[in-house]
């Protein structure tokens, strides 16, 4: 049997394209290595209000997985500490195993072969498309949608083009009601405590360096230490994290690379939900206009328009990283001096405002913090 469609992974990238492929009549097979839902992924389940609305379009009841609305977040650099206020939520956070096990069951099953707990493993090169070949056997499909993750084994095999970081995550108990991020000591990185009721995800990450240090666990506990989180820890482990780049490599014949499989990721924040969710809804309209007209092209197209769309944003945010992390102290003054640069921060973290526009912005808005405006 041929399938039309293989989708390898289901986490936010993986399911929102099958989401969007739900009624398209394709034939349809979805593999995933984790054996049932909820399965853990190292993640802070921080969804900036894009994310958030973009994941609502799909799947309207997600406010059932909101565990906390947040509308401040404070910001430390050494001893100084800056508080980021808003008028509007600046992220809705959730619990990640809990995210996906929902956004999962939100799925239509009887439209897809679903194989849970069957790992994909290397791909070949078929007739008119690719063999793909998992724990469980091989399977002949006309288009592969790689959606599996940060260690992507597929995108290893085919050489995908990816800047990868590393981040070390813990769950304390602790009920905590801010959002904390610190930017002590950090080349391209911050600390974080995201809040979740009775426990806090905390972590923390150089998104640019895949260089591991072995401090990173007792960074973590001396940070959450500092913060007051001294509840027991119920789990904690280290994690790759893609940075994403102005082009990214996303295409190979027969084969599109979503979410963290293609490097999708803000390479300043860390944030991936939103470009998974979204490169899962591009992909899945490029695979309709392909398996329609039969033109290669359609297909390609997927990685013109993943560059269009997140390409000028992670260059921006490349730009944005090196002011503030080269002149950290200066910047983080100017943070806790001007209202207004403050608050042109929070548009910024909260994703409402561009990286070029609010690169800009602050540009215009320096010589007035220095004359005391
Ligand atoms: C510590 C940490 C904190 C983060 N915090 C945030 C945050 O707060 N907000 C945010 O927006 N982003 C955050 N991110 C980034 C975000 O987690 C990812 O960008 C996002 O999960 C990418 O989604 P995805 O669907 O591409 O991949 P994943 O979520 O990684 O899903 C991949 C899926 O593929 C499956 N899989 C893997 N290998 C195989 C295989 N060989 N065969 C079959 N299945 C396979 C996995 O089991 C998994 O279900 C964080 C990342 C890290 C590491």
């Amino acid at each position: 049997m041929i399938y039309d469609v293989a989708v390898v992974g289901l986490g936010p990238a993986g399911i929102s394209a099958l989401k969007l492929l739900e009624n398209s009549g394709l034939k349809i097979l979805a593999v995933e290595k984790a054996a049932s839902f909820p399965r853990r992924k190292p993640c802070a389940g921080g969804l900036t209000p894009k994310a958030y609305s973009l994941l609502k379009e799909l799947f309207p009841e997600l406010d059932s997985v909101v565990r906390k609305r947040v509308s401040r977040f404070l910001l430390y650099n050494s001893e100084s500490k800056a508080v980021l206020p808003s008028t509007s939520v600046l992220t809705y956070l959730t619990q990640r195993e809990e995210l996906d096990a929902f956004l999962f069951n939100s799925l239509d099953h009887s439209q897809f072969d679903i194989h849970l707990g069957e790992t994909a493993l290397t791909v070949d090169k078929g007739l008119d498309g690719i063999v793909l070949n998992t724990t469980r056997g091989s399977y002949r499909v006309r288009v592969l949608l790689v959606a599996s993750g940060v260690n992507s084994r597929i995108a290893r095999q085919l050489g995908v083009s990816r800047d990868i970081g590393f981040t070390y995550e813990s769950y304390v108990e602790s009920p905590f009601e801010d959002l904390i991020i610190d930017f002590t000591g950090f080349r391209w990185g911050y600390y974080w405590a995201f809040p979740k009721g009775d426990t806090v995800t905390t972590g923390l990450g150089e998104f640019r360096d895949k260089r591991v240090t072995s401090s990173f666990r007792e960074l973590l506990s001396d940070f959450n230490k500092k913060h007051g989180f001294k509840g027991k820890v119920t789990w904690e482990s280290g994690y790759p994290i893609p940075a994403g780049k102005s082009k990214n490599d996303v295409y190979r014949p027969y084969v599109l690379f979503l979410g963290d499989a293609g490097g999708l990721v803000d390479p300043l924040t860390g944030e991936g939900i939103y470009y998974a969710v979204k490169s899962g809804m591009v992909a899945a309209g490029a695979v309709k206009q392909y398996l329609t007209s039969g033109d290669l092209e359609k297909l390609k197209s997927y990685e013109t328009a993943v560059n269009s769309l997140f390409g000028e944003e992670f260059k921006w945010a490349r730009v944005v990283g090196r002011l503030f992390f080269s002149l950290k102290g200066l910047n983080f003054f100017m943070i806790k001096r001007s209202r207004s640069v403050s608050e042109l921060a929070a548009e910024l973290l909260s994703g409402r405002l561009s990286y070029r526009e609010s690169f800009f912005k602050y540009l215009k808005l320096l010589p007035g913090v220095f004359i005391g405006r």
